[in-house]
């Protein structure tokens, strides 16, 4: 029996409500029956450490980390505390030391949930692969002069290298005869993006049996509500992919829905993670829609090769949403544990 030793890093906010759910469902599909077994350690990193120890995690975080099999991630930051220091202090070093690369996320719509999107659009069913480490959010650049005279630099990184291998993961997801979006502006960036249609399109052509296409981001934001069946992977950088995969979890009806893998292809080591923050606004409240997180740990066991249970717990989440056992931000009034209860007793009633 393969036992899999999961770091869970519940973080701030809701983080620690999220995944507490999450931990639930995965105790229940773990175990004798399922021919698999998890050991959960938590790890208590995040502002609540820094209060604690001037620092978000520990020194020796990363080393740590890469004794465990995957990592199951809530949320981090707090209003008193800088983004600088919550976001470049633990996920963002998480990602690029663990080389973390692509940053997945599915984009689906669950049974029973509201969407925004008029039923004759059609359904949204795609996957967007973000570049993870560099591009636009690479970190450098400064401010320089003073009152009306002061500006801001800010420069992205693009490598060959670093496209080549987002784009290559992306075709590695398509099935023959689907299709592929790139995602530049390589109209007005006129560097970067030029790049990245070029590696893009060698990579396509290497996969004659996917259908290639690059579109503007301006484009994709418009065909993304006008048209989001059209899609089935797209692929972009930093920058694009964080704003249209928030988009996206627009599309699925709220962005406590949302889930994301981090990864490095090949590797078995990797970070699960849902697309919300740690929500200060409604922490501690007990209104935290838990099932982007739950999705998460769904993507963690397909990723583990545990695709079984990773399909109970989405057949799971289907039966919840169909009977409407929603937080407030699906229109409901369940609390996060409500939803949570929901997803065991429909784990239970399935064969
Ligand atoms: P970050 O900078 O970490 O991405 P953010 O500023 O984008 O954070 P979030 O923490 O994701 O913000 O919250 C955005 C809004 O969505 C808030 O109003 C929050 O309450 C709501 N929200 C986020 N996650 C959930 C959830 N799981 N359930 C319900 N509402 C949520
Ligand atoms: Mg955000």
């Amino acid at each position: 029996m393969n036992t899999y030793r999961i770091a869970v890093i519940p973080g701030d906010g809701i983080g620690p409500e999220v995944v507490a759910e999450g931990l639930r469902v995965l105790r229940a599909v773990g175990g004798a029956d399922a021919g698999f077994s998890l050991e959960l350690e938590e790890l208590p990193w995040g502002s609540a450490y820094y209060d604690r120890h001037g620092r978000m995690m520990p020194g020796d975080a990363i080393p740590t980390l890469r004794t465990f099999d995957s990592i199951y991630f809530g949320a981090v930051g707090r209003p008193d505390l800088p983004d600088d220091l919550t976001v470049w202090g633990l996920i963002l070093p998480m990602r690029r030391e663990l080389d973390l690369y692509v940053n997945l996320r599915p984009v689906r719509l669950y049974p029973g949930v509201p969407t925004p999107l008029r039923p004759e659009v059609g359904e949204p069913h795609f996957t967007f692969v973000r570049e993870n480490t560099e591009g636009e959010y690479a970190g450098l650049g400064g401010r320089q002069g003073q009152g009306e005279y002061e500006l801001a630099v800010q420069t992205g990184v693009f490598t060959r290298r670093g496209i080549q291998r987002v784009v290559e993961y992306a075709f590695s997801l398509a099935a023959p005869g689907s299709l592929v979006t790139s995602v530049t502006k390589s109209n007005a960036l006129r560097h970067a993006f030029p790049l990245w249609d070029e590696v893009a399109a060698e990579v396509a052509a290497r996969h004659p049996d996917v259908r290639f296409e690059k579109m503007h981001v301006d484009a994709v934001a418009y065909q993304l509500v006008k048209n989001p069946a059209r899609f089935g992977v797209l692929v972009g950088s930093n920058l694009f992919g964080d704003i249209l995969t928030d988009l996206g979890a627009g599309l699925q009806g709220s962005l406590g829905l949302a889930a994301s893998a981090n990864l490095c292809p090949g590797q078995r080591l990797a970070l699960f993670e849902p697309v919300h923050g740690s929500a200060p606004d409604i922490a501690g409240q007990g209104k935290a829609n838990p099932l982007g997180a739950v999705a998460c740990a769904a993507l963690m066991l397909a990723h583990l090769g545990e695709r079984e249970a990773a399909g109970r717990i989405e057949r799971a989440m289907e039966d919840v949403t169909r009977q409407q056992v929603f937080t407030p931000d699906l229109g409901g009034s369940c609390s996060t544990h409500e939803v949570g209860d929901a997803l065991l007793a429909a784990l239970e009633r399935e064969p």
